[in-house]
This record gives structure tokens, C-alpha cells and sequence, in this order.
């Protein structure tokens, strides 16, 4: 299966905080392997600014240097990373000085798309947007990529809103969350509305629960202050596991289109319920020999900021009326493993007799490790021990699937900034439904901060505290293992 390769527009893309830990493990990495497949043309430039000194050679040098580490570049490939090196150039800019604009105004060309990817603190997004435009280097065709995080909570988020509309519009915003540019997420809608099996069943009918797990092996480490202001919820509920939410959850958009597919979305936040404080488990991971605690690696002793969440929420609306989603994500966990899982009700009733087992329908979409879908269906125990019933996955895992292709499931980020270029913001989160988003977890967070609520301490290694088990034991339930 070869998938087919469409090279986008020749653009000028500028990397503000080119220099930066993201640029150099994901963006350049990226934007050379799309150059690699021949979907960013020659004709295409990149050009990093960020504060560091350094000339266009130094940055070329960095950017090899990135792409050998993490681009996953072979000796054979030395002539394509020439090629690469010599479309990027370098401007030193401050975002709040005014020195590098006049020279960055200068390299900027007609008649190419025109991209600026602000990959610096959120706080510098109001000095890049007024000095591109003082500058005249954006013009009313450019876009702007934005991080996360979009603000930590609604007033914030309104503010960031507010300063980027002073100088773009809606239409030239793109918020990334880089959830919604894997290739299972994508999935998840293929297999929804391009499958007359699904849809269906996808409702309080069939659907007992929803699971969405998102869990890491790695602790807050390195940058434990900073995350320590943050934690789950804001760092990972409110945007990656509440738009896979919305995307399980949301109604069939008319059409395949940014808006059409954003309304939907943004109607599924408004219909969130509020979850009362009994139904969220909220956690930090415990030292574990010479492995510090989260309070260690947050160097703060009394810290009451959560490194793992469990939640259970419910969309009010008639599709969803009565069937729990399960939210969970957490740091330090038994494996690395992101997926979400269908789980459907059980048989009414079983015409096998002695059959006494629960068989139940799961319908699994992994987005880590193995990117892809299985479906757990009951089947008879193969033999002549009479008619016993197991279940098994039907599996299509994509890398088995495409066979030599499989190298070509893009990265999440490469798919994305293509996106970017091709002015398509299907993927990308508009900002009513950040806001709505902040405006749901708010309330959530202020009640857990006004309690003085102390999140319960968890083995690493294991899958989070032991309320988080309970939560689901409760309502008969219980959390699918956590498998890398
Ligand atoms: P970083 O600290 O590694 O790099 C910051 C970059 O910004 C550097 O290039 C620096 O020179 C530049 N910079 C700083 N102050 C500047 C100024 N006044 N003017 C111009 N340039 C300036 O940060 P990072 O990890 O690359 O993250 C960048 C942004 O992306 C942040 O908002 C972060 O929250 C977000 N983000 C990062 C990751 C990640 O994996 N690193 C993931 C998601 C989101």
C-alpha cells in the first residue's frame, strides 16, 4: 500500500523559539521528513528567531544536529540534509525588543504562504503578534501556530484570545493540540463515519461506558516547578483528553469541515455535567528507593498539586444520557499507553447453556504504543470441548496493516504544520472551545483549591492510587490494564 504524497504550497515558515527544546525535537525533525517525502517543496523556506545570537550557519548546524538526534536521519540521507539545510535561515530577534524585524521584514517573500509557529512562553504571543504586524511581515493571508498551554484557566485563556484577535483572525489562528493529529485520532473518525457498522451502536443504547486512559512512565523530573503550577487536569484533561472526548462523543458533522466539525465538538463541552468532588481521584506518585516523589521533583514539600487524575464525568444530551466517560491520566504509571475504549453493554441474554462468563464488545483505539484499533469480540473456543465461548481482539494494528509503508504513519506535528500550510484548521482547536473547555474545569479545580484537597499518594509503577480503582468498583466497573 503506497499512500499517496500531494506537496503543499511553497511557504515561508517562521519559527519564533527555533532554538527552543520543541522546534528541535519535533518541529525541525518533522518539517525535514515531510521535505524528505517531497510534500514541503524546495521552493519552501524556514526560518528560525528566537533571542540566541547566532547566525544562519550556526542554526543550520543546530538543526542538522537535531535532525541526526531525533529525526531519525541515515548517513545515505546526507545529500537531502544538505538539500534541507541550505532552505533555513536564522534572524536573532527579541520578541519584546525591536532589533531582527526590519531584517526578518526582509527575507519574507510575495506569493508564498506566509507561517509563523510561536513556540515561546504564552506570554510573549501579544509583543510577536504586534510586532509582525508594525513590522508589516504578517499580512491578513498569514497564520499563526500557537502552543499549549493556551492559558491556565477561563480568564487567562480569554486574555491570550483576546491579544491574538487584536492582530488575526479566527480563520488565520491555529491552536495545536498535538493529540488530534494522530493518525489513530483521525481513525477514530474514519471508522465512526465512514463505517455503517458503528454509528449505531454509539449511543446510551449499546454503550455502557467509555474509558479514556492517557498514561506516562516518565515523572515530572527536570521541570517539576514549573509543572507543579499546573498539573493533570490543566495539563492534560483540559485539552488532549477533553478533544478525545469530544471526538468520541460529538454528533456527525454535516461535512468533513473545520467548522462544521468544531461546532460539534464545542456542543459536547457545553454538555458536560459537573462532576461533584466524590467522583474525582486526584493523586501524586510516592519515592520509590532512590526515585525522588513528585513533591521532591516539584522541590516543594507541600505541594497539593496532582501528577495523576481519575474522573467520571457525563455529557448531557440524548445520545449520552446515563453512560459514565472514565478520564484518567497520570505520570509514573506501569506503562506508557494512551487509548480509548468503547465498551459495550452486555448480552441481554446468553443462549449458551453454562455460559456464565460476561462477554462484552470492546472497542479499543490506541493511540500509544502500537498506533491502531481492536475490537473484542466472543467467538467459540476452537476444539471439540463442546461450545465454549472466549473473546478475542480483531486487531489491526496500522504498522501490520500498511506493511512497508508503516515508517510513514507521520508524526503527529509533521501532519499538523502541513495542515497549517494548506489552511486547513479541521484539526485544530478554535477558541470558543478552549474557553468552553477552561469554563468545565474551572470549577472543578477551585473546589479541590478551596478544600485544601491532598491528592493520595501512588506507587510508581503501578496504576494510580487505589481510590482511582474504587471510583470504577463502585458503579461495578473496572479499568482496563494499562499495557505498553
Ligand atoms: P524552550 O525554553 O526550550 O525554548 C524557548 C525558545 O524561545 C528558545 O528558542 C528561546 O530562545 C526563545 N525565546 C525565549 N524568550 C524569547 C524572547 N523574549 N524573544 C524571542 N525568543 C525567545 O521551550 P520549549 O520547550 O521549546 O517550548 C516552547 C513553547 O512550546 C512553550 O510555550 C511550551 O509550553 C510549549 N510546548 C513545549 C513542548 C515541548 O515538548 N517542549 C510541548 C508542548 C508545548
Amino acid at each position: 500500500m503506497v499512500s499517496r504524497v500531494i506537496p503543499v504550497e511553497p511557504f515561508d515558515l517562521v519559527i519564533f523559539g527555533g532554538t527552543g527544546d520543541l522546534a528541535r525535537r519535533k518541529i525541525l525533525p518533522g518539517l525535514f521528513r515531510r521535505y524528505l517525502s517531497g510534500q514541503m517543496t524546495p521552493e519552501s523556506r524556514i526560518i528560525g528567531a528566537a533571542r540566541s545570537e547566532m547566525d544562519a550557519e550556526g542554526f543550520r548546524q543546530m538543526v542538522a544536529d537535531a535532525i541526526q538526534e531525533f529525526g531519525g536521519a541515515e548517513k545515505s540521507e546526507k545529500k537531502a540534509i544538505a538539500e534541507f539545510l541550505a532552505r533555513l535561515d536564522y534572524v536573532a530577534i527579541d520578541a519584546k525588543g525591536e532589533g531582527g524585524w526590519a531584517q526578518l521584514a526582509g527575507l519574507m517573500r510575495d506569493g508564498v504562504v506566509r507561517a509563523f509557529y510561536f513556540s515561546v512562553a504564552p506570554s510573549l504571543f501579544g509583543d510577536l503578534a504586534e510586532r509582525l504586524h508594525l513590522h508589516r511581515i504578517a499580512n491578513s493571508e498569514s497564520r499563526i501556530v500557537v502552543e499549549k498551554p493556551f492559558g491556565r484557566d477561563l480568564e487567562s485563556a480569554k486574555a491570550l484570545n483576546a491579544v491574538l484577535a487584536t492582530h488575526f483572525d479566527e480563520t488565520q489562528i491555529y491552536r495545536i493540540d498535538h493529540y488530534l493529529g494522530k493518525e489513530t485520532v483521525q481513525n477514530l473518525m474514519a471508522v465512526r463515519f465512514g463505517n455503517v457498522l458503528f454509528e449505531p451502536l454509539w449511543n446510551n443504547h449499546y454503550v455502557d461506558h467509555i474509558q479514556i486512559t492517557v498514561a506516562e512512565t516518565v515523572g515530572v523530573g527536570g521541570r517539576g516547578a514549573y509543572y507543579d503550577k499546573s498539573g493533570a487536569m490543566r495539563d492534560m484533561v483540559q485539552n488532549h483528553l477533553m478533544q478525545l472526548l469530544c471526538l468520541i462523543a460529538m454528533e456527525p458533522p454535516s461535512k468533513f469541515e473545520a467548522d462544521e466539525v468544531r461546532n460539534e465538538k464545542l456542543k459536547v463541552i457545553r454538555a458536560l455535567q459537573n462532576v461533584d468532588h466524590h467522583h474525582i481521584v486526584r493523586g501524586q506518585y510516592d519515592a520509590d528507593g532512590s526515585s525522588p516523589s513528585y513533591r521532591d521533583d516539584a522541590e516543594n514539600p507541600r505541594s497539593f498539586t496532582e501528577s495523576f487524575i481519575a474522573m467520571r464525568c457525563h455529557i448531557n444530551n440524548w445520545r449520552w444520557a446515563g453512560v459514565p466517560f472514565y478520564l484518567r491520566t497520570g505520570k509514573k504509571m506501569k506503562a506508557r499507553s494512551s487509548e480509548i475504549a468503547v465498551v459495550f453493554k452486555d448480552l441481554g441474554h446468553s443462549i449458551f447453556e453454562g455460559d456464565e462468563a460476561r462477554h462484552r464488545n470492546i472497542l479499543a483505539i490506541r493511540l500509544q504504543p502500537n498506533e491502531g484499533i481492536d475490537l473484542q469480540v466472543t467467538i467459540k473456543e476452537p476444539g471439540p470441548g463442546g461450545m465454549r465461548l472466549i473473546d478475542v481482539p480483531l486487531d489491526m494494528t496500522f504498522s501490520e496493516a500498511l506493511g512497508d509503508d508503516a515508517e510513514d504513519v507521520t508524526d503527529a506535528y509533521e501532519r499538523l504544520i502541513m495542515d497549517v500550510i494548506r489552511g486547513n484548521q479541521t484539526l485544530f482547536m478554535r477558541g470558543d472551545e478552549v474557553e468552553a473547555a477552561w469554563a468545565w474545569t474551572d470549577p472543578l479545580i477551585n473546589d479541590w483549591e478551596r478544600r485544601n484537597d491532598v491528592p493520595k499518594l501512588y506507587d510508581q509503577g503501578s496504576a494510580g492510587p487505589d481510590d482511582a480503582l474504587m471510583l470504577m468498583h463502585r458503579d461495578g466497573r473496572r479499568w482496563r490494564d494499562i499495557k505498553g
